[in-house]
């Protein structure tokens, strides 16, 4: 069974789909078998994996109104052994949708992901940086939620907001969910700042932050201009040796678990 994991935090531009989509490939260069579904109606991750088709025909969204299936909208990638469900601007009308369905609108989700998940090591679901219905329902779904945290100085502001829905999903909707982690991004290991928000971090998250921190790095932001993971963009760029590191650390939690 595959182990899902939300990337969430309702902060704009923390790293949440650089994370998803650059853990992700890494994990599928050392053989795992990983589906990114892009639930943001940004479309970021889907751009990131190289689809620029503005005009899908198979998206989330239509797995989400029930007019297709998981496995009609999924596109392979690379490397090899990773894949997308990709995203589309109809998503942002979901969310209206989903407040229309009387009872389980919380578990849409959960419940169209089902039939895939014996077929993935891990699904990743990539949440747009609000904390509606479609987080709830990426919540929901998933075992685990990874938060990506940017070394800025308003770093912790809103995230008792989102640790609170964590909370709640747990208690009303999903037992099973967890915080997998937390990691901190564009971070700078000389700057005063980024070892302040380290240590706020440490004190609020204790041992969930990974070791392993993503610095800043100008090709991390490029990639996505050429619809490629970091990992294969520039493979040895400071970035893609950070999130190879990443997915080594993630792994190792995840045997220890
Ligand atoms: P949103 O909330 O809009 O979904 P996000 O949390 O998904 O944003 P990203 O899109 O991953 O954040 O990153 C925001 C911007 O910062 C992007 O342009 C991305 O390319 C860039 N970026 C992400 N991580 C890094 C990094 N470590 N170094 C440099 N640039 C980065
Ligand atoms: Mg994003």
């Amino acid at each position: 069974m595959a182990k899902i994991i939300s990337f969430s935090n309702q902060k704009g531009g923390v790293g949440k789909t650089t994370t998803c989509v650059d853990l992700a490939a890494a994990l599928a260069a050392v053989g795992k078998k990983v589906l990114v579904v892009d639930f943001d109606p940004q479309g970021n991750a889907t751009s990131a994996l190289g689809i620029f088709d503005k005009k899908l025909k198979a998206s989330v969204y239509g797995v989400l109104c029930d007019e297709l299936s998981f496995e009609d909208a999924i596109i392979p990638c690379k490397p090899d052994g990773l894949y997308l469900v990709p995203s589309s601007i109809d998503l942002a009308g979901a969310e209206l949708e989903l407040s229309q369905i009387v009872i389980g609108r919380e578990r849409v989700l959960d419940e169209r992901l089902d039939p895939v998940k014996d077929k993935f090591d891990f699904v990743f679901i990539d949440c747009p940086p609000s904390l509606g219905l479609l987080t709830v329902n990426a919540l929901t779904a998933s075992n685990g939620v990874l938060i990506p945290i940017q070394c800025e100085f308003f770093a912790l502001e809103g995230l008792s907001q989102m640790m609170n829905t964590v909370k709640l999903v747990k208690k009303h909707l999903n037992a099973s969910l967890d915080v997998t982690g937390v990691v901190l991004t564009m971070y700078d290991g000389r700057s005063k700042l980024s070892k302040g928000v380290l240590e706020e971090i440490t004190k609020f998250f204790g041992d969930k932050v990974f070791e392993t921190k993503i610095p800043r790095n100008i090709r991390l932001a490029e990639a996505p201009s050429y619809g490629k993971p970091i990992t294969e963009y520039d493979n040895r760029c400071a970035g893609a040796v950070a999130y190879r590191a990443l997915a080594a650390e993630f792994l190792s939690r995840e045997t220890c678990e």
